[in-house]
């Protein structure tokens, strides 16, 4: 019998897909098949008459199967990129979604605006999970601020700890471990730029998201209380005194909460300017405080 080609591994992956009654079949075939051969999208279009190296049928089928019963193929691969910086990810880390991204893009963009540029600041991301937003903010932002990972989570902290060392900013970066900000409430180090992508899913509603997240994803990333604000309020009841005098908070929020969250923000009575800022999908996603 003759090899299979890349073509028609292609074609029996789809069909896999389509009869599992999962969307995106050639996506995700497309994508196990060239992540299997190590095969750029160039490579995989000029090379579909190729026959498919032997031993990696069985390889593509494991990987199809475990993707049929939910599993994320970030998970699988043990990868997802983030604002154009590779990040490993495992089952003890959320894997980070791209609208993260304007959250690092807004900070970037602010900072510069809000602090002399000789002031040395302290950059915080609570509840880092893989280290997205701090390892960002590190090979983004200027090597004079001071950047600080925090996560309740060991093994999430070596994740992102492993993370920022491939990204080159592992001295950088000081990794503590702890409950959202209670690492600061000596009061030692004034915060500036507080970022924060807390678990915010409304207990109730866990059960009814896609077995992607719920079954595979860390509930400890994702549940956020009774009305998913806990970790909003008990990280706003903990600010006042850790707070600097010229600030940055950016909080990533769950659809309908950014209304609330920002109302708790100036209930403090700590910041000149709130606004929110939307989505790809028009959703308001991030709840901004700025202390000038
Ligand atoms: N800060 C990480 C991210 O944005 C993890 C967030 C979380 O686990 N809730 O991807």
């Amino acid at each position: 019998m003759n090899p299979m080609t890349v073509r028609e591994a292609m074609q029996q992956a789809s069909r896999f897909f389509e009869s599992n009654n999962i969307i995106d079949g050639p996506f995700l075939a497309e994508y196990i098949i060239r992540h299997c051969l190590e095969w750029d999208r160039t490579a995989f279009l000029t090379r579909l008459q190729d026959p498919l190296p032997e031993d990696s049928w069985g390889k593509i089928k494991e990987i199809m199967e475990r993707r049929a019963n939910g599993e994320p193929l970030q998970y699988i691969f043990g990868e997802q990129e983030f604002y154009g910086l590779p990040f490993h990810v495992n089952p003890s880390v959320l894997i980070p979604r791209p609208e993260t991204e304007l959250l690092v893009e807004e900070a970037l963009q602010r900072i510069p605006e809000i602090f002399p540029e000789d002031q040395t600041i302290v950059v915080v991301d609570v509840g880092t999970g893989s280290g997205a937003i701090i390892v960002s903010m590190a090979v983004f932002g200027s090597p004079r601020w001071k950047y600080l990972a925090l996560d309740i989570s060991p093994d999430a902290l070596k994740t992102a700890e492993s993370n920022a060392r491939s990204n080159g900013v592992g001295q950088q970066i000081s990794f503590l471990e702890g409950d959202l900000l209670s690492p600061f409430q000596n009061g030692t180090v004034p915060i500036n730029v507080l970022l924060s992508n807390p678990p915010y899913i409304p207990s109730g509603d866990i059960a009814g998201l896609d077995t992607q997240v719920k079954d595979h994803e860390p509930l400890s990333a994702l549940d956020g209380g009774q009305d998913g604000l806990d970790l909003y309020r008990r990280m706003i009841n903990q600010l006042p005194p850790v707070i600097g005098d010229k600030a940055f908070v950016g909080f990533e929020v769950g659809m309908g909460q950014a209304e609330d969250v920002k109302a708790m923000l100036e209930d403090t009575g700590l910041f000149q300017e709130t606004y929110i800022i939307d989505d790809y999908a028009g959703i308001g996603r991030h709840v901004i405080a700025i202390r000038s």
